[in-house]
């Protein structure tokens, strides 16, 4: 291997980039496109995660090539490179940020690339959605502390706990195909818990992931999201804010990191056709721990979207 290539030259040098792969704005010819959204104009409570995607290319620079579970290099398989940060023309316009970040990745999905994404606020996925899935309703894992099925809050409804209450309305998600593991946490009303029960999501609260066990719990979100596309969601308060502190909405009593990783291990095979990390908030991350576990789920994400099977 060339002595200059990013694998093998130390990892402290240089640029960072996502896993410190190639610089390439023009997501023509990639498999796999790593991104940034660099906004948090949807948060409800704590900002900060507009700050994520550059503290994960940070720390990103840690993560190495060969999986130790699937004895697979992603880096090898796939053509993947870092498309930059999406680019904003009216950052103060919310709705105007959500229509570029769908634009954005509507020509990733039309150059044939998978999008690999770091947010960000939750609110980005929606837009993300629009780009990649209008076609035919996709799949959902989504691991998080929070359905992120919400209606209005205060007076509009691209907030960062509505995303997926909106995808099921847009015809985006097919709720049957949907999974959100890691629910908890006391809310204001229900609303939200019940839109996705009565939408025929599939919640997993916290209690129900603990009594079943992690396999259980693969083999059940394998049973609902099937054989067909599935965009996978990892909102990094799913973890316990032991392990991802750094977040604006943490809630304890949550997930490990082990389980987390045994859980996306566990999905290899499925047809992941985008994926996202996304609410890690640097402000609050004084020990950059938080930032290491994104881009660690995101190592294990491009891991699922290079394995057996997978769309290439
Ligand atoms: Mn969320
Ligand atoms: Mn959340």
């Amino acid at each position: 291997m060339d002595s200059h290539a990013p694998q093998h030259s130390p990892r402290y040098m240089e640029l960072a980039t996502f896993m410190r792969t190639p610089w390439q704005a023009d997501p023509a010819g990639l498999q796999v496109a790593l991104a940034g959204v660099p906004y948090d104009g949807g948060v409800t409570c704590r900002p900060g995660a507009r700050h994520g995607p550059r503290e994960i290319r940070n720390q990103s620079t840690l993560v190495r090539g060969i999986h130790h579970v699937h004895r697979i290099n992603p880096f090898e398989r796939l053509n993947v490179a870092d498309v930059g940060d999406v680019r904003f023309s009216r950052i103060f316009d919310h709705e105007a940020v959500l229509a570029d970040i769908e634009a954005f990745f509507a020509r990733i999905h039309a150059a044939g690339a998978r999008p690999l994404t770091a947010g960000g606020d939750h609110s980005i996925t929606l837009p993300i959605l629009r780009a990649i899935a209008r076609q035919q309703p996709v799949g959902l894992v989504h691991v998080d502390a929070h359905t992120d099925t919400w209606g209005e809050w205060n007076g509009s409804r691209f907030h960062h706990g509505a995303p997926f209450r909106c995808a099921v309305e847009e015809g985006l998600v097919d709720p049957r195909r949907a999974v959100q593991i890691g629910i908890r946490g006391g809310q204001m009303i229900d609303d939200g818990w019940r839109f996705s029960r009565d939408s025929g999501m599939r919640v997993i609260f916290i209690e129900e992931f603990t009594a079943l066990g992690v396999p259980a719990v693969i083999a059940e979100a394998r049973r609902v999201v099937g054989d067909g596309p599935v965009y996978v969601t990892f909102d990094v308060d799913g973890l316990d804010p032991a392990y991802t502190p750094g977040t604006g909405t943490p809630e304890v009593g949550g997930i490990t990191t082990r389980e987390a990783q045994q859980l996306l291990q566990g999905l290899m095979g499925i047809q992941v056709m985008g994926a996202d990390v996304v609410e890690v908030s640097p402000p609050f991350d004084p020990s950059g721990n938080t930032a290491l576990v994104g881009a660690t789920m995101m190592y294990e994400l491009l891991c699922l979207m290079a394995g057996e099977g997978a769309p290439r």
